[in-house]
């Protein structure tokens, strides 16, 4: 059996300090303890010999019934990245064109190679502190590449940055094919999508992401879902496999969803975080932050990679580096480094300013 302290949150590193991961855009913290204890009491009543429903039938409601949606507006699975994965099987072919800002979530790249399909790529621009792309020049492509599926996501993982609205709609209304909009990390923003479209008129192009990953802080138990017209529904149920939730996740869901204001109060104390983070590591010579809508930021350095990842590595931090080929940059950010890091506690992020200004 792993002991406890492996089985706890982080590892102990070589001077035995906690080791801390500010690399996979995870939440800080734990569910609610009352969660946990109701989730270990209703474990009592489920028979793990059976099935899940193939429906998943409580769980749609209870996620329809919080957006305002109907449960037929609903899909659930084994994480967002299943949403995504159910999105190149239902929708594309061999050599279809799928349409993406870049950076955007490796995962969305991951599934271009191996499905195959043409990648094609409106890059962002990163200059004087902001994040920004040509969105005529995006919404042309969808004229001239035709796409089968348009991925965006919404904050932008790795920049954070959150695209307006009016263009998303925009997309949508002249896209041939379907799109999604990616909210894996919208409650750390201040709106959605969802906010313009209900059950009678939700476009039959749209897909609308979210996950228990990241502002419930339930990553381990892999909970995504999918919001969708009925006739999207009906697509991708078609490439779902049919008992894809297991019966812990889905009883899990539904308990998390009467701990709403717990988790909203969480990520108002990460967002404050956040800013401050941001705002902090911009007063550093030679360090900027990125604004960001999400529980991560983009930092830019012109301390080079090797002895960032050192200093990391002896205080045992561990951030995501970024390919600064990712980006179109002006002159000299080519030379920088790049990292993404993910917003954790509050003494955490203290840890990590206090390297980077030993390498400012
Ligand atoms: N979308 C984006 C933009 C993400 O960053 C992630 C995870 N990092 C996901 C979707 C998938 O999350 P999950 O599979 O944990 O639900």
């Amino acid at each position: 059996m792993l002991p406890n302290a492996m089985l706890k949150d982080g590892f102990l590193n070589d001077n035995s300090q906690l080791r801390v991961f500010l690399d996979k855009n995870e939440n800080p913290y734990d569910v609610a303890p009352a969660l946990k204890e109701e989730l270990r009491m209703r474990m009592q009543d489920l028979s793990f010999n059976r099935y899940p429903d193939m429906e998943n039938r409580r769980l749609r409601e209870a996620l329809a019934l919080d957006a305002g949606l109907d449960a037929d507006n609903v899909t659930v699975a084994n994480g967002g990245d299943e949403i995504i994965q159910m999105l190149f099987l239902a929708f594309t072919k061999p050599g279809s064109n799928v349409l993406m800002l870049r950076p955007c979530f490796s995962q969305y790249c991951y599934l271009c190679k191996i499905f195959p399909v043409k990648q094609k790529i409106v890059p962002f621009k990163l200059s004087a502190g902001e994040v920004s792309f040509d969105e005529e020049k995006f919404l042309d492509c969808l004229s001239s590449y035709s796409p089968d599926l348009v991925l965006l996501d919404r904050p932008n993982n790795p920049t954070g940055k959150s695209l307006p609205l009016d263009f998303l709609k925009e997309v949508i209304r002249l896209s041939p094919g379907v799109v999604l909009v990616d909210e894996a990390y919208v409650q750390f923003g201040y709106d959605s999508i969802l906010d313009f479209y209900g059950s009678c008129d939700f476009p039959d192009n749209l897909v609308v992401l979210r996950t228990f990953s990241k502002a419930w802080g339930m990553a381990g138990l892999r909970i995504g879902y999918a919001f969708t017209s009925l006739n999207l529904r009906k697509a991708l149920e078609r490439v779902r496999s049919p008992f894809n939730l297991n019966i812990i996740s889905q009883e899990a869901a539904l308990i998390a969803l009467k701990y709403k204001e717990w988790m909203e109060n969480r990520v108002e104390g990460i967002r404050c975080t956040r800013d401050r983070f941001i705002a902090d590591v911009s007063k550093l010579p030679g360090w900027r932050a990125y604004p960001s809508a999400a529980n991560f930021a983009l930092v830019e350095s012109c301390c080079d990679i090797g002895t960032i990842r050192e200093s990391l590595r002896i205080n045992g931090l561990e951030v995501k580096f970024l390919n600064p080929a990712a980006f179109e940059t002006e002159g000299d950010k080519r030379n920088k480094t790049w990292l993404r890091v993910t917003i954790g506690r509050e003494e955490d992020m203290g840890r990590l300013i206090n390297i980077f200004k030993n390498l400012s």
